[in-house]
């Protein structure tokens, strides 16, 4: 097919390295990636400066957008702008805090009605499996979701059960009669009962309320089901770096573990965080230097292959800046736009490339979820593409973000890299006009 644009690249990350590109695009997908100086007759050219990298446009499969039924914390138009502000031109969504809980095929019918007019990225949905609703997950998996998530202790929201460790087994041999991926938040029910209550402003309080063996213990768990039942499972934001090589000897194993980091695990210490700063609070918890240390060490060893932002934002005063209480406060880092430059600036520092961000925060998570042609600048694949200035430094203003409620563990920090222009379907994305996004389906693209 004749291209309608062309976009010339001196820098871009194709194939796994940094090129000069001429990317020709038509009908929203790309038709050719050829050398920078080749001409393209009758196509409208876009020079990119030369301080500028052309990117893919990155998957996000961590998203909580709590639309409908929650919609004051996240909603599926304001979430989809930070998206398209942060690079990021395809979120998966999680099946909770929304109500309903997208754990039936009406449910998922509900949130596609709500969603299918306001997405300006594209948007697709992860399952629930909840204590009862074996028989839903089938329907739900024809019906297009792209996986099941479950929790193994309490979700944080009641409508949301988590499951025990039979029901686990259940999920998981259920699943795998169709080949469906179950993702799990491991942490352990019991660890996390018996160890003491967080209370009051410390951060190391909560720290201490969110153990480690928590991780390991559920994760464990997690293999354990997996290689009895023949089930696929993903682990969640892993935050415990201990936990690591477990789950490398499961993959050694042959067994079909996998596992995500989050940019918040990744950059920032448990040292820093001020008393009463409730936006640092998560579940599992931001932990210290050298564990940091060590979930970089993952990434680069290829155990840990995905970069995601668990986006899970609430209100101001569900954060209770009043009490500035991490028992009370509610837990969830709203990152979905800053993930890049975060990581890029952590990355950079530690010697990565954006061939490397580009592999966790893009392929990976695509390939994860099936979307096999996203992800990457390749032939066939859509025209989802970023302008990234990865020289370029900016200072965090919260209320500039275009998520819904102003709280960010980012405020304030300067970061380095800037999003100049995100492509969706051939075309710049525009917040402040009519939505392009499209709802997807597992398998189609
Ligand atoms: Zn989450």
């Amino acid at each position: 097919m004749a291209a309608q644009v062309v976009i010339r690249a001196r820098r871009a990350v194709v194939d796994g390295a940094e090129q000069s590109v001429a990317v020709s695009v038509a009908d929203g997908r790309i038709v050719a990636v050829d050398p920078y100086d080749t001409v393209v007759p009758g196509a409208d050219v876009i020079e990119l400066s030369d301080d500028e990298v052309l990117l893919p446009g990155l998957v996000d499969a961590h998203v909580h957008v709590n639309e409908p039924g929650r919609t004051e914390w996240e909603g599926f138009a304001s979430a989809t702008r930070a998206a398209a502000a942060g690079g990021v031109t395809t979120i998966i969504d999680m099946p909770l805090n929304s109500i309903p809980p997208t754990v039936s095929v009406a449910a998922l019918e509900e949130k596609r009605a709500v969603a299918r007019d306001q997405a300006y990225v594209d948007v697709g949905f992860w399952g629930g499996a909840v204590p009862g609703n074996l028989p839903d997950l089938r329907p739900l998996h024809e019906a297009g979701v792209f996986g099941f998530k479950c929790f193994l202790l309490h979700s944080g929201v009641d409508e949301f059960p988590h499951l025990s460790a039979g029901e686990l087994r259940e999920a998981l041999a259920e699943t795998a009669t169709f080949d469906a991926l179950v993702i799990v938040h491991a942490e352990d029910e019991q660890t996390i009962e018996s160890s003491p209550q967080p209370h009051g402003q410390g951060y190391a309080g909560f720290l201490g309320s969110r153990p480690k063996e928590a991780e390991e213990r559920a994760i464990a768990e997690v293999i354990d089901a997996t290689r009895e039942t023949g089930g696929r499972a993903h682990i969640l934001h892993l935050s415990d770096a201990d936990a690591i090589p477990l789950i490398a000897t499961a993959q050694a194993e042959g067994l079909r573990v996998s596992v995500e980091t989050c940019p918040h695990y990744l950059t920032l210490d448990a040292e820093e965080i001020p008393d009463g700063a409730t936006q640092f609070k998560c579940c599992p918890p931001i932990r210290e230097h050298d564990n940091q240390d060590r979930l970089w060490a993952g990434l680069e060893d290829g155990v840990i292959r995905t970069i995601v932002s668990d986006h899970s934002p609430c209100t101001e005063e569900l954060k209770r800046f009043d009490s500035g209480d991490f028992g009370e406060a509610w837990g969830g880092i709203a990152g979905l736009q800053l993930g890049l430059p975060a990581i890029w600036t952590e990355a950079r520092e530690r010697g990565h490339s954006l061939v490397d961000v580009v592999r966790w925060m893009g392929e990976g998570p695509a390939d994860q979820v099936g979307l096999t042609d996203r992800g990457r600048i390749a032939v066939g694949s859509p025209a989802d593409l970023v302008v990234f200035a990865p020289d370029e430094s900016f200072t965090v203003d919260v209320a500039a973000l275009r998520h819904k409620n102003p709280v960010s563990a980012y405020a304030g920090r300067t970061l380095t890299g800037a999003v100049r222009q995100t492509w969706l379907h051939g075309i710049p994305v525009d917040i402040d006009a009519d939505p392009r996004g499209r709802l997807l389906t597992r398998g189609q693209s």
